[in-house]
């Protein structure tokens, strides 16, 4: 009897697997702006046409690669980042999975120039449906621009699923908040069809909530600050008389990642516990550093949903942290007058 199964071809392969991390252009936004602040850029520019459909081009003063790694980079589980199974456990960096630029190439046309530092020249470089079209040797600024461009071209089905350019849209600002925020000290920009967005200097984490979210931001913030051996805890939660009926600005940062936490928002509200109006949620941004032994990253592609060793103990933690720090300030409950 002959066999009948046969292992697919790396592009079958690649365009299977980009499924999984690219759902829209805002995925492609996530990857490539984790990817520039792995690289050590200090300013990063996402540059977007048609919400991202034609165009998402992110331009770093990073690192920058060699010849070669210009071209492994799009190999499936190629990665600089991590060696052994060990690392898995001692994650230092944004990236570690290897996949995203393979699966990106494999639905997108992508153009990549890159150069370090200490060259004089760098490559460029175009891979469509992951086949290299074309690599030159050229004279281009020292970090990385990938441009991806026409995304979904050859999945049909895939293009026609996205969503309006106003929603499609939003959802790369959302992803680009999420770094921005992440990583105050690095200078981002934003333009969109060829509109300045955001333009955000390096600063550190009050100015750049406050230049994402507006001035008056700034006198509803209330820092929190708390250090123990499980987790460190810096960040701002909002004065309970500014919290809205939606749940709007609520972010989670761990080890510099945006996360999700439906368990770790409920020790926020319980810490807010009778200040609130009914129905209310304060805005929060709350920045978390555990050991990166005590979190595991790895459960999904993208990486939003995490799991913490001790879960119990960082929820007590966080909530009296914030009692503490709303404490501190003097907030009075607000349940018996409106503003
Ligand atoms: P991962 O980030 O998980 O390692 P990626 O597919 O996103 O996987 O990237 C593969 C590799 O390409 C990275 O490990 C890194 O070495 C290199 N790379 C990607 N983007 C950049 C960049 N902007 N600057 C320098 N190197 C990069
Ligand atoms: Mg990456």
């Amino acid at each position: 009897m002959s066999s009948i199964i046969q292992l697919l071809p790396d592009h079958v392969a690649n365009q299977i697997a980009a499924g999984e991390v690219v759902q829209r252009p805002a995925s492609v936004v996530k990857e490539l702006l984790e990817n520039a602040v792995d690289a050590g850029a200090t300013e990063i520019k996402l540059i977007v046409k048609d919400a991202g459909k034609t165009l998402v081009q992110v331009i770093d003063n990073g690192k920058g690669m060699s010849v070669t790694d210009a071209r492994l980079c799009f190999e499936r589980h190629a990665t600089s980042k991590i060696r052994h199974a060990e690392d898995l456990f001692d994650l230092h960096t944004k990236g570690f999975r290897g996949e995203a630029l393979a699966s990106i190439a494999a639905i997108a046309h992508v153009e990549l120039k890159t150069r370090q530092d200490q060259e004089e020249l760098g490559t460029h470089l175009i891979i469509e449906g992951s086949k290299f079209t074309s690599q030159e040797v050229a004279v281009v600024p020292k970090g990385t621009s990938f441009s991806v461009k026409n995304l979904f071209y050859n999945i049909p089905a895939r293009r026609n699923f996205l969503k309006s350019d106003t929603v499609e849209f939003r959802h790369i600002i959302d992803e680009f908040e999420r770094v921005a925020l992440a990583h105050a000290n690095i200078g981002f920009m934003l333009y969109h069809n060829g509109s300045e967005m955001f333009n955000l200097p390096g600063s550190n984490t009050r100015q750049r909530i406050v230049n994402i979210f507006g001035g008056r931001t700034n006198e509803k913030l209330v820092p929190i600050k708390e250090s123990t051996e499980i987790v460190g805890i810096h960040g701002f939660v909002t004065k309970p008389e500014f919290a809205k009926k939606s749940r709007g600005e609520q972010f989670f940062f761990a080890n510099d990642r945006f996360i999700k936490s439906g368990y770790l928002h409920h020790a926020v509200m319980a810490a807010y516990e009778g200040l609130l109006k009914e129905g209310c949620q304060p805005a929060y941004y709350i920045y978390l550093d555990v050991p990166p032994n005590t979190i595991d990253i790895n459960i999904h592609p993208t990486k939003t949903e995490v799991k913490f060793d001790d879960e119990h103990a960082l929820y007590a933690i966080l909530r009296s942290s914030i009692k503490h720090s709303l404490g501190q300030f003097n907030v009075a409950p607000v349940l018996d007058f409106d503003r």
